[in-house]
């Protein structure tokens, strides 16, 4: 998707002021990326006081837990907006359970990439097909692998298209009084200590102390604690636009 070379970018970090600028710039070709998280609940709240049909899509992997499904539907009600839902590939998922079993995941880093290639990765990449932009809750103080996130980045992965991470500087508890202040409805793991919200068989609660994304394939090192959904944000892959801002 050829971008407009005639944007501005913004000079400020505001969350609110970047979720306008990007639904402002790119509505109807940007969407909210929404695993109904505490970070994307305030972040769909934040969209939907700039444009009530702001595009929020999820990814159904097939193993997500039964408190996210209840949240997502609380939270469509609630604020009034459509989840553009995707799938993965059904032949692929049928393929990969029949050939390796049901958890295949935990028998290797290259088995957990396959997985989650199949159930996230590709599904992600139709979701922003035709996309100029998308918004995530990405924090740096999610995990080594966000530490030096930036706001703003063009996304190499997936076509050179804008992704805008308005939470960036964020602390987990600004999430936490943000959803008091407008008392929001919110995921209920983040009750049993899941900071971090994913697929049922490879999350867990953290220990006090742990970063947020411990939890997150927990027998695998903190360095490769991604999907393939923000695999490049620290590094190659992603260009920050500060020198156009
Ligand atoms: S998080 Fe686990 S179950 Fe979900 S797609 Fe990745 S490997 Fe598969």
């Amino acid at each position: 998707m050829e971008l407009d070379r005639s944007i501005k970018f913004p000079d400020t970090d505001e969350a609110q002021d970047l979720v306008k600028w990007g639904l402002d710039s790119f509505h109807p070709a940007v969407a909210l990326a929404c695993s109904f998280s505490l970070e994307d609940v305030v972040l769909v709240h934040m969209a939907v006081q700039v444009r009530p049909d702001v595009r929020v899509f999820a990814i159904d992997t097939g193993r997500l837990n039964e408190e996210t499904y209840q949240c997502a539907d609380v939270v469509r009600r609630r604020l009034g907006v459509t989840i553009e839902w995707y799938f993965p590939k059904r032949e692929d998922v049928e393929r990969l359970e029949r050939e390796k079993g049901l958890f295949s995941f935990h028998e290797s880093l290259e088995a957990r990439h396959e997985c989650c290639r199949i159930r996230k990765v590709e599904p992600l990449s139709r979701a922003l097909s035709g996309m100029k932009a998308w918004i995530t809750g990405l924090r740096r103080k999610q995990g080594v692998t966000r530490s030096e996130l930036k706001p703003i980045v063009r996304d190499e992965a997936h076509g050179g298209i804008i992704k805008i991470s308005p939470l960036a500087a964020w602390e987990f508890e600004q999430l936490w009084n943000y959803v008091g202040h407008h008392n929001l409805p919110y995921n209920r793991l983040h009750d049993f200590g899941y900071p971090s919200i994913g697929c049922e068989p490879c999350t867990r609660a953290v220990q006090p102390g742990e970063d947020s994304r411990a939890g997150r394939w927990w027998w695998e090192s903190p360095e490769h604690k991604e999907c393939g959904l923000h695999i490049n944000d620290n590094k190659q892959g992603c260009r920050t636009l500060q020198n156009q801002r």
